[in-house]
């Protein structure tokens, strides 16, 4: 008799188990992965790697800047049923520590993607945090997110897997080839709207100045754009690269004094133009080279 019963509760035990495994199956929407990233190119590299397996949730909204993004508590809310938070790390996002404390997620698996990638620090002693704007540093990136993805949903391994695998040989190719170019070519420093490409110079032995500094704060001052102006003349430079969100009315100033045309760059740290990463990239070394010819 004692036997039955034992027999029956863990047979009880075992429906209450698995009809709570269910739940939470139901809950994670069609089986996918729920991600939060803190801003566009962060989305982009989880996609790469995650395809048809993820689904993305971008706390900075389009059109705003994500070094200046203050997220608002609505903002945070799909953190709180998150399986993995992703962000680029490197001090770009200011609140990535409170915002991940405040929503007290046990289950959360936050991932800073530049973690360990060699930093360079700017003249203000920071670290540049435009990682994803280095082939190689996109590869660092997306690798972290792959790890962080399958520890979240190891049945799908193999998927993971391959999708970064197919990311990564297109980002080897690109690099393989401008690499080349870029030791060919006769110039080797470009002017932009804000000095995000620190890693893709290291990448290719090239230099950038710009008119703001990196952290986008603010205008250049008169005497900053005087130097760029005798610096622009001084180096031929014929091109001055402009982004959608920075300083548009300087870069167009600085331009024209030194009698250069602007075109415009991709920081992907918006959506822009309906490009993915590897088009966004693509264009920018195709014109970074031409100007540099
Ligand atoms: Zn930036």
């Amino acid at each position: 008799m004692l036997k039955k019963i034992i027999h029956t509760i863990l047979l009880l035990v075992l429906i209450l188990t698995l009809s709570a495994c269910n739940n939470n199956n139901n809950n994670a929407s069609n089986n996918k992965i729920k991600v939060v990233v803190s801003f566009n190119a962060m989305k982009e590299l989880t996609y790469a790697v995650g395809k048809d397996k993820v689904d993305i949730e971008t706390i900075t909204p389009n059109g705003q800047e994500p070094h200046e993004y203050e997220p608002k508590v609505k903002d945070l809310g799909n953190l709180t049923d998150a399986n993995v938070f992703v962000y680029n790390g490197m001090d770009l996002e200011k609140w990535e520590s409170t915002a991940v404390n405040s929503v007290n997620n046990q289950k959360l698996i936050a991932v800073n993607a530049s973690s360990g990638f060699k930093p360079i620090q700017t003249s203000n002693g920071a670290y540049d945090p435009h990682v994803w704007l280095s082939l190689k540093g996109a590869e660092y990136e997306a690798n972290k997110i792959m790890v962080a993805l399958i520890k979240s949903d190891p049945k799908d391994k193999a998927y993971f897997e391959k999708n970064y695998s197919d990311f990564k040989t297109k980002l080897e190719t690109l690099y393989n080839d401008y690499k080349i170019k870029f030791i060919n070519s006769p110039k080797k420093s470009f002017v932009t709207g804000h000095a995000a490409f620190n890693y893709l110079c290291r990448d290719f032995d090239i230099t950038q100045n710009s008119v703001e500094d990196v952290f986008a704060d603010g205008e250049p001052s008169s005497q900053k754009l005087q130097d760029l102006i005798a610096y622009c003349k001084a180096n031929k430079v014929t091109t001055v690269f402009v982004e959608n969100m920075v300083s548009p009315k300087v870069t167009s100033t600085l331009a024209d004094a030194v009698g250069a045309k602007v075109t415009k760059i991709y920081t992907i740290e918006s959506e822009e133009d309906n490009l993915d990463y590897l088009q966004s990239m693509k264009k920018n070394l195709a014109n970074i080279y031409m100007s540099l010819q």
